[in-house]
């Protein structure tokens, strides 16, 4: 009864959230232009909106369309003409539509973000909590196959396509989500003291679903030391690190700063304006500054020899933070062919070769005073952040969970999985070694590893797992019923078989 009751509530405030975006209407003021677009673009932008001023639009639909017909209808005739300083780069829709928007959601932004928000996460909660009550000891995923959520059903495909919507408006689009932003303003302003952008709304909601989710994980993995430590680290970073800290530094007139994200991951981390907003931020954009280089030299190196690549990204990511909690119902549906193993090694190690190429030029433009490429940087900076730090990231990472599995862009996108992955594989004392005599080969270890291993076939050899993609979920050992599997750091000596593996017909050496 309370989990039909938390369905309910969750499905209601669901629709809810998905629905504000169209509420309301816009109006657009000849003062609001003046406000919202910098002092260079004021003439050229206030008489160019003239035909919008004072009209009530019906939706915020109406209004874009209408602005995007003023707006890049003057862009195309610069272009055309080839009058390129007077084209106008900067994108105003989303700050134009947010101040046009009149209606229900600007009028009561609170009352809306606890009748969407906030009921959603007691919904979810009700449904969670119970969730596991009455499962035999040890069983953690029976009958997910039969699920539609869960097995690339109808409504695995449903979710899937509201998350890839919802992230290609937040990043190409985020004009249509502005009454969401609207009503997550009051929760900015008391944070930073600045009105919310569609990255607020983002980092608030990313967050509450890797608290819940982890509730969720505490319920399954109730009683296993290892699951429930490891949950409640990602929840502390992604709450402390990611969220609230870069805020409160924004409140101090500080650069937002995510203290736990390391290059290149963080792959703007030494983009011109970043390292200018540090350089001039004192003692602490200094400390912003060591602190990263020092995490990419000493930190990842060091913590990867002694504990291998989980100490990251089982324990303090956010990617990994929203892969191991929100996207934990959907690892079993990562691919474990040979096939996407060969791929997500040239894929992987490409982006990472991608990361450090426009890194490097990026420096030494930087160091040259921009005397070398000039702004070729800047369109190589625009290629990545769309194909890698957009597309990839956010639209397939994440919107591909009830589709692919849960570690979509951790297995085939993120170079900082690349970087930890080298070291793990070959300087590193993490593996997981197997007790092949009690393995009884059901499979259970293979399936629930999100990153496509096969578990099982190590396991049937009695050979020790030293794999550069495993993060060290630590799943494939909570399901073993054999107690077959073993986390652990031990002394390096050992670590990997003389024996080698085979793959297809042919053999790999798996000596370091
Ligand atoms: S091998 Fe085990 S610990 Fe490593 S990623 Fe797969 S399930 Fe997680
Ligand atoms: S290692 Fe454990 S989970 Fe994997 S196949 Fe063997 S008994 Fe099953």
């Amino acid at each position: 009864m309370i989990q039909k009751t938390g369905l309910v509530v969750f499905v209601t405030a669901f629709a809810l959230f998905s629905v504000l975006p169209f509420l309301g209407s816009y109006r657009l003021e000849r003062t609001t232009v003046a406000q919202e677009v910098k002092a260079e673009h004021h003439s050229v932008m206030t008489e160019l909106l003239e035909p919008m001023y004072d009209r009530e639009y019906p939706s915020n639909i109406a209004f874009i369309r209408d602005f995007q017909r003023y707006f890049s209808g003057y862009n195309d005739r610069m272009k055309t003409e080839q009058r390129w300083d007077e084209v106008i780069w900067d994108n105003y829709a989303f700050p134009l539509t947010k101040a046009a928007a009149v209606g229900p959601v600007q009028k009561r932004p609170m009352g809306y973000f606890l009748a969407s928000v906030l009921l959603a996460v007691i919904g979810a909660l009700l449904y969670i909590i119970p969730l596991y009550r009455n499962q035999p000891p040890g069983v953690k995923n029976d009958g997910i196959q039969y699920s539609s959520m869960t097995s690339r059903g109808l409504l695995g495909i449903v979710t899937g396509s509201w998350l890839i919507i919802f992230y290609i408006a937040l990043y190409w689009f985020p004009e249509y989500l502005t009454n969401l932003v609207i009503m997550v303003d009051p929760i900015s302003l008391a944070l930073s003291g600045n009105p919310a952008s569609q990255w607020f709304l983002y980092g608030l909601v990313y967050t509450l679903a890797i608290l819940v989710m982890g509730v969720r994980m505490f319920r399954k993995y109730k009683g296993n030391a290892y699951q429930t430590i490891r949950t409640a680290s990602v929840m502390f970073f992604q709450l402390s690190f990611a969220f609230l800290i870069p805020e409160l530094l924004v409140l101090l007139n500080k650069p937002w700063h995510d203290f736990k994200n390391i290059w290149p991951l963080d792959y703007s981390f030494f983009f011109d304006y970043r390292l200018d907003g540090m350089l001039a931020s004192g003692t602490l954009g200094l400390f912003m500054l060591f602190w990263g280089i020092l995490l990419i030299v000493i930190g990842v190196p060091i913590f990867t020899y002694f504990y291998g690549k989980r100490w990251y990204c089982s324990w303090v990511c956010g990617c990994g933070g929203l892969a191991e909690t929100l996207g934990d119902p959907y690892r079993q549906l990562s691919d474990k062919s040979l096939m996407a193993w060969k791929i997500e090694r040239y894929m992987v190690h490409g982006v990472l070769v991608f990361a450090v190429v426009m890194t490097a030029i990026t420096l030494a433009n930087y160091f040259t005073q921009f005397q070398l490429l000039r702004d070729a940087t800047d369109q190589v900076h625009s290629i990545y952040g769309f194909l890698i730090g957009a597309a990839f990231a956010g639209v397939v990472g994440t919107g591909f969970y009830p589709l692919m599995g849960n570690r979509v862009w951790c297995r085939f996108g993120c170079p900082l999985a690349a970087y930890l992955g080298i070291v793990q594989r070959f300087k590193s004392r993490f593996r997981i070694t197997t007790n092949g005599g009690q393995c009884i080969s059901c499979g259970n270890c293979s399936t629930y590893c999100e990153m496509g291993i096969d578990v099982r076939w190590y396991a049937q050899r009695g050979q020790a797992i030293v794999r550069a993609s495993c993060v060290g979920c630590g799943v494939c050992a909570s399901v073993c019923p054999r107690g077959v599997l073993k986390l652990e750091n031990k002394s390096e000596n050992g670590r990997t078989e003389e024996a080698p593996i085979m793959i297809g017909n042919h053999s790999v050496s798996i000596k370091p």
